[in-house]
């Protein structure tokens, strides 16, 4: 377990407002997005006096959804789930089951691809297709983006910036895209090693095993005090700024830099 991050907090939550800002690097256009309480009322970020983690489940919609998203019920846990806009083609249902059950969506894409080996029409296709399948089909336009293998440059900054996301590469992973770790036990093993306190977890729903493992895990961690929260929820009080990377922290990059690169292009881990 480490406490690799503080996350500072600046105000508290209540609404998402978008606030025109100069200067912002990751592009000239950028808003920042800042979490604001109601007027009046001060508000303590939830995860400042509560110790949170905030699990992320990559590439589906898939099979292993709903089985998913009944363990994380049962232990009345939030996720985040960064879904490909293909998937969610495929599956309506299961998109919506996860907004109705209070977790989070992000967009993965449309369809995996290195984004590094895109143009920047292709970029913003892949992400924009998605971000907009997405509000057809839950409602809500993400606010969170990550790119598969966690692969960016400056046009995939751009173009998240342009669309108003914020990148979450993820602070750890069980490293479940390595088809060799792929046991339920070392699975779990696996995430309850890279637990911390305001972790992002990187993991894959379309992982069964990762799955599998759920029930074990969320059961050890609820043990040690630990509150299961959306992305949005963990980054609550902060200034986000579109386009860059969260959680930041001072020191360590913060990213899974290994990402799951090793997963296929097509989506599959
Ligand atoms: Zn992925």
């Amino acid at each position: 377990m480490h406490l690799r991050h503080t996350i500072p907090a600046l105000a508290a939550c209540a609404t998402l407002a978008l606030l025109p800002t100069a200067g912002a690097q990751a592009a000239p256009e950028d808003t920042k997005i800042t979490i604001h309480a109601a007027p009046g009322k001060k508000v303590v970020p939830f995860c400042e006096t509560h110790k949170c983690i905030a699990l992320t489940f990559d590439d589906g919609p898939s099979t292993n959804t709903t089985k998913l998203l009944a363990t994380l019920k049962k232990y009345k846990a939030k996720a985040t789930f960064f879904v490909m806009g293909s998937q969610v083609k495929k599956h309506p249902l299961l998109t919506r089951n996860i907004v109705k059950g209070g977790h989070e969506i992000g967009n993965h894409t449309w369809s995996h691809p290195w984004l590094t080996d895109l143009s920047s029409a292709e970029i913003y296709k892949e992400i924009n297709e998605t971000q907009k399948l997405v509000k057809k089909t839950t409602g809500k336009t993400p606010t969170l983006f990550r790119a598969p293998g966690g692969l960016t440059d400056d046009e995939v900054i751009a173009v998240a910036a342009k669309l108003k996301l914020v990148r979450i590469p993820g602070t750890v992973s069980t490293k479940d895209y390595v088809k060799d770790y792929r046991h339920v036990d070392f699975l779990t093993t696996a995430a309850l090693e890279a637990a911390g306190r305001n972790e992002v977890v990187l993991m894959h729903e379309t992982v069964k095993e990762t799955v599998d493992s759920m029930p074990k895990v969320l059961a050890a961690l609820q043990k040690q005090g630990y509150f299961f929260v959306t992305v949005t929820k963990l980054l609550e009080g902060q200034t986000l700024v579109p386009g860059e990377s969260y959680p930041q922290e001072e020191g360590a990059s913060g990213e899974v830099d290994e990402g799951d690169q090793l997963t296929g292009p097509d989506g599959e881990v």
